[in-house]
């Protein structure tokens, strides 16, 4: 049986190998459609000025997927979560409460704390936070505790979802509402939590 150190070793290491192939990669620039809220980039070539769109959510997101794979394979709910910061990832954790033995230990609550250690503050401000799965209570009161101003999520959550799958965090009237964008690679986060539970009921 592995102890506690090694398992901090391995999710790091594990951690690491998926934020560097990720930080490699330049998000694909796709033409704009549709009018879901996306980083937009408008090219003029001369003629006629073209609207384009960074996928930026689908390729982070898929690295959160990536991290969530992390989890099941250590018998956690699979969650991935990152913290980015223009092009950077500043900080990756996927769900630990298991392995970690916390209840605090959710994907979004561990990369909220790197990310603020990395940056050396409580606030993270300019960052945004992508997760598998929608936010619940405790990680969307740290996210606006830690005044992250973008959230963009996988599957949604109609068991424990602060942004409208149980109820909404953002109709309380905090000091501060993040923007929210769900739904990115939705399907593939619902799939994954679904085979991890049907393999566990095995
Ligand atoms: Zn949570």
């Amino acid at each position: 049986m592995t102890n506690a150190e090694d398992i901090t070793r391995l999710r790091r290491a594990k951690t690491e190998e998926i934020v560097a192939k990720y930080q490699k990669i330049t998000p694909p620039i796709i033409p704009a459609v549709g009018n879901r809220e996306k980083p937009r980039l408008t090219v003029d070539f001369g003629s006629s000025p073209i609207e384009l769109i960074l996928e930026r959510d689908e390729l982070y997101m898929s690295a959160a997927l990536e991290l969530a794979a992390l989890a099941s394979e250590l018998g956690e709910v699979p969650v991935g979560a990152l913290i980015v910061r223009g092009s950077n990832i500043i900080a990756a954790d996927f769900n630990g409460r298991e392995t970690v033995k916390s209840a605090l230990y959710h994907a979004e609550t561990a990369a909220i704390a790197s990310a603020c250690s990395v940056l050396g503050g409580w606030r993270l401000p300019g960052c945004e936070l992508f997760v598998t799965l929608e936010p619940c209570v405790m990680c969307a009161g740290a996210i606006v505790s830690a005044r992250i101003p973008r959230v963009v999520y996988g599957a949604s959550d109609p068991k424990a979802g602060a942004y409208g799958g149980k109820f909404d965090l953002r109709d309380a009237g905090l000091n501060h509402t993040p923007t929210v964008i769900p739904g990115i690679k939705g399907e593939e986060a619902s799939r994954q939590l679904r085979n991890f539970f049907t393999e566990r009921r095995r």
